[in-house]
């Protein structure tokens, strides 16, 4: 099927509070114009580089999401155009993200990483780091950045019992900390749920799902 298609028949199935991010890391600029024609204005990359060039080359109505692990020195690169950073799990990085949208004279909208799985491999902060970093002084220092919810990755297994309890913790974690909102605190969004598993997500909460391969076809590494 086209990536007209799979949009259109993904789109279809979401609730109206759902917001779907189209993953295009990896794929060609032509793609995700094809995307783009079809209606779609989300799009997530994972990285900063790959992402500053598609930005460069694209129609700039389209809302950049970087949903990778970020590198400090590498906010800088996005500063200027990003509109939602999934995968914040510090202070020092959400320290970066503000000096550098300040620069800009922006406020950067930010996302806390949960880290939910059980593997190693996955990044994130423990919903008590999550907590104490919110109601931290240097935290409520930061005037350019705005964390408006969480993210998280479940494990990669078939186990739909192990996903589903990961989720809920996630939602959970989300309900725990929403009577911390303050003026950079507004929790909004729970981002949770790929190509795999995002119906299992939705069930779960989710408010933003980010969907790859279900849209372009599978990606490969190798090129
Ligand atoms: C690649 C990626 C996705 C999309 O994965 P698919 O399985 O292709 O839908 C979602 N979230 C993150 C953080 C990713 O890196």
């Amino acid at each position: 099927m086209s990536i007209k298609d799979n949009l259109k028949n993904i789109k279809s199935t979401l609730p109206k509070q759902v917001t779907l991010v189209a993953v295009s890391k990896t794929k060609p600029i032509s793609d995700v114009l094809e995307a783009y024609n079809a209606g779609q204005r989300i799009f997530g990359e994972n990285k900063i580089q790959e992402m500053a060039a598609k930005y460069e080359a694209l129609p700039k109505d389209i809302s950049w999401h970087m949903i990778g692990h970020v590198q400090k020195n590498k906010v800088k690169y996005m500063a200027s155009f990003v509109s939602l950073i999934h995968g914040v799990e510090n202070l020092k990085l959400l320290e970066e993200i503000n000096k550098q949208a300040l620069k800009h004279d922006r406020i950067i909208d930010c996302l806390l990483q949960i880290k939910i799985a059980s593997e190693d491999s996955k990044f994130g902060m423990t919903p008590e780091d999550a907590s104490f970093l919110l109601q931290s002084k240097p935290f409520s220092e930061l005037k350019n950045i705005r964390v408006i919810g969480l993210m998280g990755m479940a494990t990669f297994t078939e186990d739909e019992n192990k996903i589903k309890e990961e989720f809920q913790l996630l939602k959970h974690t989300f309900d725990s900390l929403k009577p911390l909102e303050s003026f950079n605190f507004k929790p909004e969004i729970i981002s949770m749920g790929m190509s795999g598993d995002y119906q299992l997500a939705m069930a779960c909460g989710s408010t933003m799902i980010r969907v790859g391969s279900s849209i372009f076809g599978e990606r490969n590494y190798s090129i």
